[in-house]
């Protein structure tokens, strides 16, 4: 593996897990899939588990090379930084921002390149998340969906500012278009949350592309999400995505946390060694 393992520590009877599945999908219209999704899960170092959906736009199949750029540099400096959370997501972002504009700068063939970038990290009973675009976090608890991340478009502007209602942004015609995205200027403004979001046992997370979401909307996402399984729940998302015409790539990453039973661990141990 390219990031080494650090300040390695021992995982507590207490402690949070994750289960998670991810799924993309080109969709019924484009003919490249230019997201990108990654997951990796280090249950015993202290940065945890970290999942990150990607977006990439640009011409010549240049959008997949930004969205595959981030979902690799942001795991490298993240699990390698000495920084806390928050800021060892930000300085990965960061880093990956000016890699995606050097290169885009490097060749005509990558000019103008960029991706959105939404990422999820938890470790213990603690979440954290990053984000540049219009790729979405979500959370659902209790039955309840909470989108976490605010999307960087103009639409969302003019909601905050009052002169479009939300009824409206749905059909509204550039409601696709962002105001900033990763690798296309030097300074980029990423959404953190500098305090730790509490994570509870069957806390479901959902992390997508808008491939879900012009598709699917939020009434739709937490129906779906009430499914028992995780894997069920992922290919129901994106087959509705599908069904509502599937015009753009579909990315979902569907996390759930779970209770570290160190009992089991402990027997699964015990019988590869009598083995
Ligand atoms: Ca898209």
């Amino acid at each position: 593996m390219f990031w080494k393992k650090k300040n390695k520590k021992n995982i507590k009877n207490t402690d949070i897990t994750v289960e998670y599945t991810l799924r993309t999908d080109t969709g019924l219209m484009r003919k490249n899939n230019e997201d990108a999704v990654k997951c990796i899960n280090f249950n015993s170092d202290d940065k945890g588990f970290l999942a990150i959906v990607a977006d990439g736009m640009g011409g010549h199949k240049s959008g997949e090379v930004a969205s595959k750029m981030a979902t690799e540099i942001i795991p490298e400096v993240y699990y390698q930084s000495d920084s806390a959370i928050p800021a060892a997501l930000q300085e990965a972002f960061k880093a990956a921002n000016n890699a995606i504009l050097e290169k885009s700068r490097s060749s005509s063939q990558y000019n103008g390149m960029g991706t959105t970038c939404t990422a999820l990290a938890i470790v213990g009973d603690k979440a954290f998340f990053a984000h540049v675009g219009d790729s979405r976090l979500y959370l659902f608890r209790d039955n309840e969906l909470i989108q976490l991340t605010k999307d960087h478009t103009i639409v969302q502007k003019m909601i905050d500012e009052g002169t479009l209602s939300k009824a409206q942004a749905r059909d509204y015609p550039q409601k696709n278009v962002i105001w900033q995205a990763m690798g296309t200027k030097n300074t980029i403004d990423i959404q953190v949350n500098r305090k730790a979001l509490p994570v509870k046992e069957n806390d479901r997370f959902l992390l997508c592309s808008d491939g879900l979401t012009d598709m699917v909307d939020d009434m739709e996402i937490a129906q779906i999400l009430k499914m028992p399984s995780l894997n069920m729940a992922a290919s129901c998302l994106v087959a509705m995505a599908k069904d509502k015409g599937g015009h753009d790539n579909i990315s979902v990453i569907v996390i759930q946390t779970v209770k570290y039973d160190r009992q089991k661990e402990n027997n699964i141990t015990r019988k590869i060694k009598q083995v």
